[in-house]
């Protein structure tokens, strides 16, 4: 059994790890919103600026030449971290311009009237509002996958209302409310032997969970940096190779081209095709960086870490009367709850004043909002950066703030 002195110190050294743990008494349990950044993310980043500053695929001098180095090189990084090629991974500006790409281009291919998408109530509006946009487009249907009452997807559930129109599913992997975690295997391999394709949103998992692309068969798989230690601006899609080589560009412009003329152009081999224009080169770097604390940290350790603060945070927040807690349970560190009676927008500033950050509003996921049957609750989110006593400042201030709303008449 570890002591609390080695989970003490094992804590510390993690936090060492992030600038802004350094000063104060900040309780950061808004991770799901946007995870912290160590410091050899921020060194990376001040190194390009400093260093190199140079644009990538253009140049022959020292700094552009090893812009482009470190640039591609990111991309094996990230390319091995989730078990891809280097050329399955595609530079974006996050998990939403990722999953809007698929809708546009992959999705807007396939479709044609009187098919249906697959999602469900829990989805983020950045995969449901592309799917559905493009469903309205094409005179195709979103079908959603009915909910245990738990608010979980199951293979079983989700097999029942597949039809021989069902073309694509498009569903996360990791919930941004819940924290359940899909059981996107079973669903890809019941996909594929029905000739389904299957679109993830990765966005809540890659932080939590070796990923592997292959072994899950995914036909493509979407994420943002800013959620997995490294900065904003930078996300990525990965796709299989030979769905992505019959993919036309989405946007055109420099770099995307191999040769140009007066009336046509060819473009480039993937996955540069895909990437038009001056893309966040620093923010690429950092990524890199990212994956690479990730790694040398092991999501082993992390998801341990995590969940040990999970379920010591909710099993104190359980006992606290005048609360309600809407998942009960969490994979990713996740606590949806309330505080009866008081609007969540109040809580938060509750919270605030006494220097804790969480999130609280319909989380970018208003359909599991309407599914709760409520108008909006908290999150708090954890991550392997918050220790005991964060958890113990959240639940007294919770207490606190049960007594302070009733004391006022809520
Ligand atoms: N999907 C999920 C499940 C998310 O939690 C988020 C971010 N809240 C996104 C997609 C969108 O990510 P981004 O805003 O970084 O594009």
């Amino acid at each position: 059994m570890t002591s609390s002195k080695e989970v003490s110190d094992l804590e510390h050294r993690y936090r060492q790890d992030f600038p802004i743990l350094q000063s104060g008494d900040y309780v950061y349990l808004d991770s799901a919103a946007t995870s912290l950044k160590p410091q050899c993310v921020v060194d990376s980043i001040q190194n390009y600026y400093t260093r190199l500053s140079a644009n990538v695929h253009r140049g022959v001098y020292h700094e552009a030449y090893e812009t482009t180095r470190l640039y591609e090189e990111a991309r094996e990084t990230i390319a091995h971290f989730i078990h891809a090629n280097p050329e399955e991974i595609i530079y974006t500006r996050g998990a939403t311009q990722a999953l809007n790409f698929v809708a546009m281009t992959f999705a807007e291919q396939l479709l044609q009237a009187g098919d249906e998408v697959l999602v469900s109530e829990l989805e983020h509006h950045s995969l449901l509002l592309p799917f559905q946009a493009l469903c309205a487009r094409k005179q195709a249907s979103l079908v959603y996958v009915p909910l245990t009452e738990e608010g979980k997807i199951t293979l079983e559930n989700l097999s029942a209302v597949v039809t021989s129109k069902t073309k694509l599913i498009a569903l996360h992997m990791v919930s941004n409310v819940f924290g359940y975690r899909a059981p996107i295997e079973e669903i890809t391999a019941f996909a594929h032997s029905k000739n389904i394709y299957v679109v993830v949103d990765g966005a809540q998992a890659v932080q939590h969970f070796p990923i592997d692309v292959k072994a899950m068969d995914v036909d493509f798989f979407a994420f943002s940096g800013h959620k997995m230690l490294g900065p904003t601006g930078i996300g990525v899609l990965y796709g299989k190779r030979q769905l992505l080589e019959k993919l036309a560009p989405l946007e055109y412009g420099g770099d995307m081209n191999d040769f140009v003329s007066k009336t046509a152009s060819e473009w480039k081999d993937i996955p540069h095709r895909f990437e038009a224009g001056t893309m966040p080169i620093a923010s690429v770097l950092g990524l890199a960086e990212a994956v690479k604390y990730l790694e040398k940290t092991t999501l082993e350790q992390i998801e341990h870490d995590t969940t040990r603060l999970y379920r010591y945070t909710f099993q104190q927040l359980k006992k606290i009367p005048g609360i309600t807690i809407y998942n009960p349970h969490s994979d990713a560190g996740l606590i949806a709850f309330n505080i009866d009676n008081v609007h969540p927008h109040d809580a938060a500033s509750f919270y605030a004043e006494q220097q804790i950050a969480l999130r609280a509003g319909h989380h970018c996921a208003q359909l599991v909002i309407q599914w709760l049957d409520i108008e909006a609750c908290l999150r708090a989110s954890l991550y392997f950066y918050n220790t005991f006593a964060d958890a113990d400042r959240f639940i007294e201030t919770t207490k606190a703030a049960v007594t302070f709303f009733k004391s006022v008449g809520f």
